[in-house]
């Protein structure tokens, strides 16, 4: 039971305040800490949210702070949820606070790339903090997608090696242990200051729970004043806008350039990632108030709902989009097929769905890209194979534990239903070595 939760600071990650409670408490394990706040390991493993907690911590956490505030102000959920769908945004509220939820369902959450994948800090707030309140903490805001200064000190932010990404093994990594007394860089260059300031602003204005003004909607009436879309309004010249836009943004060095299948998606209101959304509107001239504050007619909406018909007079660029996609696409799919890409770490079998979804792919787009389609051909699997290696997957990690165990426990987080076992063991041999489907085989004989 938890006895006592230490004072929240401002803007900091609700991870940061678990980490903060850790080392207060007096626990002397993190698994006595991730026990009294949880209750079992899935529920946790995201560290821009506040995972799953269970009714007692719930109970006292909520005495101290509302979920609904602790979600708002101390998670990223300004970020993911800022451009999504009022009803869905809603949803994500309630369930990110009081049920148990993966993230990947409730909003889109882009893959990492090198520079973002670890929890960010600003040197001089850190040594700030130690001042104030005596240690350092997890700012929020840092961990902004593509935001690589501090704004309020205008340095340029450190990355330290706690991993920002949800881990299998979650541990508590107190910023006060692993933030040490660095130097600040004070960034120079304008144009990377106000690019910060825009996504910073944006993130930390109130969310909108009134009004449902598609964001696709709000970035096409950004468009009608520039190059980028015909004066009619009937032709968007997607390509160069992508074009121009990745050259702006790769002279101001940021991690994650919106590709053109990202803008496309985005524009056609199949996207609303934040930094995807952000990069377009900032390029585009337009103010924050426009996106966060949008005052646009039912007519002015209607027209862009309209205009999703209309030629894209740039047709995409195959030959470059199966590029660009397909290192992404590699990654993505080796993750999801050997678990390491996801939350629970159990390999998955690589759908065109799934893909689709998460590659922000629009309909059919894979048929056009070889290169794409080597990938998914290479990793294709029929479903009984894939419960083989959930099953194997399984096996190992209860034998690493070093427990007693039996089928029901494989069954339990391999997910494999006990009437398809038939058809997975002929799968079994092509996977592992004789002795491993032996011993398999063995534990399904005895249940
Ligand atoms: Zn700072």
């Amino acid at each position: 039971m938890i006895a006592y939760m230490p004072t929240i600071y401002p803007d900091e990650l609700g991870y940061s305040w678990f980490c903060r409670y850790y080392v207060h408490s007096g626990c002397f394990s993190h698994k006595m800490a991730l026990q009294e706040l949880y209750c079992k390991k899935s529920d946790y493993l995201n560290k821009e949210f506040i995972g799953n907690l269970n009714s007692g911590a719930m109970e006292k956490i909520e005495k101290i702070y509302p979920m609904d505030e602790l979600v708002l102000d101390h998670t990223m959920y300004p970020q993911y949820a800022r451009f999504i769908p009022l009803e869905q945004k809603k949803d994500a509220l309630y369930r990110l606070g009081h049920e148990p939820c993966d993230v990947h369902h409730l909003f889109c959450v882009l893959p990492r790339n090198k520079g973002e994948q670890c929890l960010k800090f600003c040197p001089m707030c850190a040594r700030e903090d130690r001042e104030r309140y005596g240690e350092a903490y997890w700012h929020r805001k840092h961990q902004i997608r593509n935001v690589s200064i501090c704004t309020k000190h205008k340095c340029r932010l450190k990355e330290s090696t706690v991993p920002a990404k949800s881990e299998q093994s979650f541990t508590f990594c107190p910023a006060e242990s692993y933030i040490g007394n660095e130097e600040a860089v004070v960034e120079s260059d304008p144009l990377v200051i106000q690019f910060a300031s825009y996504l910073d602003s944006v993130f930390d204005a109130p969310m909108d729970f009134e009004n449902d003004v598609p964001i696709s909607a709000i970035l096409y009436d950004g468009m009608s004043r520039t190059k980028y879309l015909k004066p009619s309004g009937r032709s968007r010249y997607t390509k160069m806008l992508a074009d121009d836009m990745g050259e702006f943004y790769r002279s101001m060095g940021i991690c994650s350039i919106a590709s053109i299948y990202q803008i496309q998606k985005a524009l056609l209101g199949k996207l609303s990632d934040f930094t995807v959304i952000c990069q377009i509107a900032f390029y585009l001239g337009m103010e924050i108030e426009e996106l966060i504050n949008p005052s646009l007619t039912v007519e002015q909406i209607q027209k862009e709902q309209e205009s999703h018909y209309m030629r894209d007079v740039a047709p995409v660029d195959w030959e470059l989009l199966d590029m660009e996609t397909a290192p992404v696409l590699e990654k993505f799919a080796k993750g999801v097929y050997d678990g390491t890409g996801n939350e629970n770490g159990r390999p998955e079998r690589v759908s065109e769905k799934l893909v689709y979804r998460e590659m922000g792919l629009l309909g059919h787009q894979l048929e056009n890209m070889p290169r794409c389609k080597t990938i998914m051909e290479r990793y294709a699997e029929s479903y009984p194979e894939s419960w083989a290696r959930k099953i194997i997957w399984a096996y190992r990690k209860l034998e690493e534990e070093g427990k007693p165990f039996y089928w029901t426990d494989i069954r339990k987080i391999s997910g494999v239903k006990k009437k398809n076992l038939q058809v997975v063991i002929p799968y079994l041999m092509k996977h592992a070595d004789v002795e491993t489907v032996d011993r398999i085989v063995k534990l399904l004989n005895v249940c």
